[in-house]
């Protein structure tokens, strides 16, 4: 079996709370917990969750733009976690980040040529020519055009800007690419072409993405499996079709029962969460999610579920899934 492209395990990242006239800390947010997962060469992860829910932070401690507080990342079978910022930088090549909002992300100063040369630059390519073949190679690769390299990112639509920032992700053939709420700007039309181009360029040059959404169809779109997120706890993780045609989890249940059905025949009963999210300053003891969970056993609130296979590449974190494990090994 061949080995994963990326490996996590434990993953974890609380930010401090300082407070008081020395700036103590006083405190934690508790943003990600314990995430274990792994991604195959090829394959796009997608990771769907509430605003808040710790899925960006879990992509930008993944390739160390934020430092993690606690486990491991493993990228091509080597510990990333704990290298220093000259050897990350020689990784940055392969790992790459799309942003939600491409406009903030591009130097409204430079030209396109520039921020595509940028990184060419920083990793090597040191000649003129060499750099500007390359920017025209990959306008034409994410669908914009050679005239486009003198203008500024003001002159381009939010789809073009997009197509730019992946134009910049590519420039030096990464290997996996982390796309952080790459369409949520967008409107809907322009989103799928995208999408589309995504797909597309994961299948031409062999890419690997994670992909943070908080759209579940948009996750759906384009992600082979899903991992659903909540208050900094990965409560579930599967095939795209498992999750969609049969979500384990309470809050994953809710989450889709959501989403409008495209069939007017099929009727879904909507299951409403009680309560807000609860802040990750204060988070509830046992399973994070028992103040809302219309399922909660007096197990939830001191217990802490973990990540287990309830079936064949099935994982969920809820306490009835282990009874009923703990039910059929009794029976065997
Ligand atoms: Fe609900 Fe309990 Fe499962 Fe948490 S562990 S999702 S509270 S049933």
């Amino acid at each position: 079996m061949t080995k994963p492209l990326l490996e996590v395990d434990g993953l974890t990242k609380h930010f401090d709370i300082k407070g008081g006239v020395l700036g103590r800390k006083v405190g934690s947010i508790e943003a990600v917990n314990n995430l274990s997962f792994s991604v195959n060469k090829g394959e796009i992860l997608g990771i769907v969750g509430e605003s808040g829910c710790g899925k960006s932070t879990t992509g930008k401690s993944i390739l160390r733009l934020l430092e993690p507080t606690a486990g491991t990342i493993k990228f091509e079978g080597e510990d990333i976690t704990t290298l220093k910022a000259e050897e990350m930088r020689r990784l940055r090549k392969d790992m790459q980040m799309i942003f939600q909002d491409p406009y903030a992300s591009l130097n409204p100063r430079h030209t396109v040529e520039k921020i595509i040369s940028e990184p060419l630059l920083v990793h090597g390519m040191s000649s003129k020519e060499q750099r500007k073949n390359r920017v025209l190679e990959l306008l034409e690769t994410v669908g914009l055009s050679s005239y486009h390299a003198s203008r500024y990112p003001h002159q381009f639509s939010g789809g073009q800007r997009q197509r730019i920032g992946i134009a910049r992700a590519l420039a030096n053939h990464p290997k996996l690419i982390v796309c952080d709420e790459p369409v949520s700007a967008l409107d809907v039309s322009v989103q799928s072409q995208i999408l589309n181009l995504m797909v597309h360029l994961r299948d031409e040059f062999d890419l690997t993405y994670i992909f943070i959404a908080h759209d579940l169809s948009v996750v759906e779109h384009i992600s082979d499996r899903v991992g659903v997120m909540y208050l900094g706890h990965l409560v579930e993780l599967t095939e795209k079709e498992k999750l969609y045609e049969n979500p384990k989890h309470p809050y994953t249940q809710a989450l889709l029962s959501a989403v409008p059905s495209l069939d007017p025949d099929v009727k879904k009963k909507r299951i409403l969460l009680q309560g807000d999210v609860p802040s990750p300053a204060n988070p509830p003891t046992g399973c994070v999610f028992h103040t809302r969970c219309p399922m909660a056993m007096d197990v939830c609130k001191t217990a802490k579920p973990s990540l287990t296979e309830v079936e064949d590449r099935h994982f969920v974190a809820c306490h009835l899934y282990e009874q009923a494990i703990d039910d059929l090994s009794y029976i065997v």
